[in-house]
């Protein structure tokens, strides 16, 4: 039987994923696949290129979080696929691709930063669950109250309050022990008897109403009424008490009771909202903005500008047209988030890449799918999709795509397949430039500059139309979600739950900043161990060292520091400016501008040995690879910024997905069949986690094979809310 052509269109997580899935070898090459990519490399957002002296060249620090079972399923599977040498191969096996990364910090914006140390929790992403559904909001609950519990039990050893810790235990014992048999009535008389004499005033009755808590979710007593509710109200009204009496001077007891009164309105918002028992679940809260929906709740105007609830909207770049004054995150699917990477993380809550994730997952993953026969077509731009009917279909007829327009970018010599990777000692890398050698005139392309992952790049060297019957069967629409008005005006014009999909789903504008430094983090005045910061101050609010990528760069003199820095950027305001041909040169100038000026008045808060007695940014810091190739015109103050790494994420397809508050009713899903050979994939859709991560492209990729193939099952996507 002839395999059934498959287009996907799009090498970013959710067209890689959707193809993986498709290409198993349990479909017996069921499924033909195709990849057009624009470009010369696969990724999307999250592709990233060799420049010069083999330094890593990213969109922006990626990490992945120790709940993306889905992401690390997959990349584990196609490492074992690949069977590596690890002789010949420094990254031969997923755990060579990731490390634990469990410092997370938070910065007030000045000179405090917290930095905290997530545990290492059982067993290893991408493992499989055997037992329980660990994404399942009472499984939430279960662990948000063991961690209340543990933070309490902290705030009092911070406070002095060793004697609480034994009544605590003994009070506990005490719940633990009665409730054994039948734990219901004995919780109901425990809660009854905290509520009443004002048990919960003081910090034991709060952590023994925490312990309460951990037993009513550990064992799911389904049946306590208002109890529940009133004794989480009491607890945060006794928890806010607490904030004002303790933690005036003390900046890490203050932080720890603000993460208390965060989980406690958290947890009290879920019961009175009855997300427990709506089959919407986190959905039901999706028409609030986050922070809106803990005010409700009770949450202190503390806890609300707290820099623990700002770095949350930074994590997510959830600022409406990148404006800091527009925080704007829906309640249930940042509260989904927030509870999936605290409370349902294995190994470790985040892993960094040892690489660049263009190296550790796309160039993996592009073996693999050749190997089982996927076609890559590079330098492909999709321009338009045709529908068959682009009025009305018939009566009784479904809408579907007739043709596929694409431009082509450049043509391969000899028409020969175009071979995208590079061998970086024995590693197979993407370059962060396409190897025009590859290419028809090639050596001019080169010289004009063409840029071939630009939309407002016009030139091409031809076009190409796919017909359907003749080319493909079926589309995975796999671009990134800010695409989708440039190639889909005809679905735009036929299809209104398309133009709201494109009018509600917000995206914005990123900005990165890569640095290599010939001095260490320490020398340089920052002492911490390896972290992921956020809630640093603007005009880059998020911070990762990355210590870890020295040995991988392979410099002659290896740097002391390289430091990705990241955040959103504000819309520019001009009405249709991105479509001009130099907007993303311009942008990408404005990104030099700010981290120019963030080093000369912002860096010296973070490291305070990197800025001279007079309080100048050291500019010799920064390592030029120009100098190590041997170049000796040594660029000097300020101009050495130029030897650095930026970039503006302003390209359609480049924009950040956020989720801003009632957005998410109007994605569509790929399991939608309103077009009969085409799906979507990618973090814009609706896939159960509606924000925009590697697991929500994933988990979207999988949800589209589903569509055309019914494999994997739905049940097999791990964390799939049914919306
Ligand atoms: C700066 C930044 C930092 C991030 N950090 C993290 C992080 O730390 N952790 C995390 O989980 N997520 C992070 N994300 C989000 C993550 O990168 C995305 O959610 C994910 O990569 C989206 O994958 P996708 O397949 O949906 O889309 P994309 O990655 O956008 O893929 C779309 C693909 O379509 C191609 N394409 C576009 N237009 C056309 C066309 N006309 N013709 C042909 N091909 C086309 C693109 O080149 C690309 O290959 C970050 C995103 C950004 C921008």
């Amino acid at each position: 039987m002839r395999p059934i052509r498959v287009a996907i269109i799009g090498g970013g997580c959710g067209g890689i994923s959707a193809a993986f899935e498709l290409t198993r070898p349990e479909h017996r090459g069921k499924y033909a696949v195709t990849i057009y990519q624009l470009g010369w490399r696969l990724g999307g957002k999250g592709a990233s290129g060799r420049g010069a002296a083999n330094r890593i060249e990213e969109h922006g620090f990626h990490v992945w979080m120790g709940f993306y079972e889905n992401a690390f399923r997959l990349i584990r599977e196609c490492y074992a696929e690949l069977k590596r040498d690890p002789k010949k191969c420094r990254i031969a096996d997923w755990r060579d691709a990731f490390s634990a990364a469990p410092f997370i910090g938070i910065s007030d914006g000045a000179c405090t930063n917290l930095i905290s140390y997530f545990p290492p929790a059982e067993a290893l992403p991408g493992d499989g669950w055997s037992e329980h559904d660990p994404f399942e909001i009472g499984s939430y609950m279960a662990r948000a109250a063991d961690a209340l519990r543990a933070m309490m039990l902290a705030a009092s050893e911070q406070s002095g309050g060793k004697q609480t810790r034994q009544d605590d235990r003994d009070q506990a014992g005490v719940a633990e022990t009665a409730s054994a048999a039948d734990p219901s009535p004995c919780l109901e008389s425990n809660i009854v008897r905290l509520l009443k004499l004002g048990g919960l005033g003081t910090l034991a009755g709060l952590i023994e109403g925490a312990g309460v808590l951990q037993l009513i979710f550990a064992r799911r007593v389904p049946y306590l009424g208002g109890l529940l509710e009133r004794l989480l109200e009491a607890m945060a009204v006794a928890a806010r008490r607490q904030i004002g009496l303790l933690v005036a001077n003390d900046a890490v007891l203050r932080s720890l009771w603000l993460a208390v009164d965060l989980s406690l309105t958290s947890m009290l918002g879920m019961a009175r909202f009855g997300l427990l028992s709506d089959p919407r679940g986190f959905d039901a809260i999706n028409e609030y903005d986050f922070r809106e929906w803990l005010k409700i709740n009770g949450a202190t105007s503390e806890t609300l500008d707290s820099p623990l609830l700002r770095a949350f909207y930074d994590l997510a770049f959830a600022y409406e047209n990148g404006d800091y004054n527009l925080p704007r995150q829906g309640a249930g699917v940042g509260l989904r988030a927030g509870m999936r990477m605290l409370f349902s993380y294995r190994g470790s809550m985040v892993w960094k890449m040892n690489a660049g994730m263009g190296d550790v997952v796309f160039a993996p993953m592009y073996e693999v799918l050749k190997r089982r026969g996927v076609f890559f077509e590079f330098f492909h731009r999709l321009e338009n999709i045709r529908l068959a009917n682009p009025g009305a279909p018939a009566p009784g007829e479904r809408q579907y795509v007739a043709a596929l327009d694409f431009d082509i970018q450049a043509e391969v010599t000899s028409g020969k397949e175009y071979q995208p990777l590079i061998d970086v000692d024995g590693l197979p890398c993407w370059p962060a430039k396409p190897d025009y050698e590859q290419l028809v005139d090639g050596e001019r392309l080169a010289r004009e500059e063409w840029r071939f992952e630009s939309q407002s790049e016009r030139r091409k060297g031809g076009t190409k139309t796919l017909s359907v019957g003749d080319d493909f069967d079926f589309v995975i629409l796999a671009v990134g979600g800010g695409t989708i008005p440039y190639v889909c005006k005809e679905l735009l014009k036929t299809d209104h739950r398309w133009r709201q999909m494109v009018e509600r789903v917000k995206t914005v504008e990123t900005q990165a900043v890569q640095l290599w430094l010939s001095e260490d983090l320490e020398s340089l005045g920052w002492d911490y161990p390896p972290v992921v910061l956020c809630g640093f101050v603007q005009p880059f609010d998020s911070f990762a060292d990355m210590r870890q990528l020295i040995r991988e760069e392979k410099w002659r003199k290896p740097p002391g520091t390289i430091a990705y820095f990241l955040s959103t950027l504000k819309d520019s305001g001009a009405a249709g400016g991105h479509a001009e041909f130099d907007y993303p040169s311009k942008r990408g100038q404005q990104v030099r501008r700010n981290a120019i000026n963030f080093l000369k008045t912002e860096i010296g808060k973070l490291w305070p040995k990197a800025v001279s007695h007079d309080g100048q940014f050291r500019w010799e810091l920064l390592m030029d690879p120009a100098e190590e190739l041997g170049c000796n015109h040594r660029k000097l103050g300020e101009m050495r910024f130029d030897s650095q790494f930026w970039r503006a994420n302003v390209e359609p397809s480049e924009r950040y997905v956020i989720s801003v508050p009632g957005s998410q009713k109007y994605r569509i899903s790929p399991l939608d069949n309103t077009y009969d050979n085409m799906t979507i994939a990618g973090d814009w859709t609706s896939n159960g986690m509606d924000c925009g991560c590697v697991e929500a492209a994933v988990i979207s990729g999988r949800l589209a094979a589903h569509a055309l193939s019914s494999i994997p099952a739905l049940e097999e996507i791990f964390g799939y809310d049914h919306p």
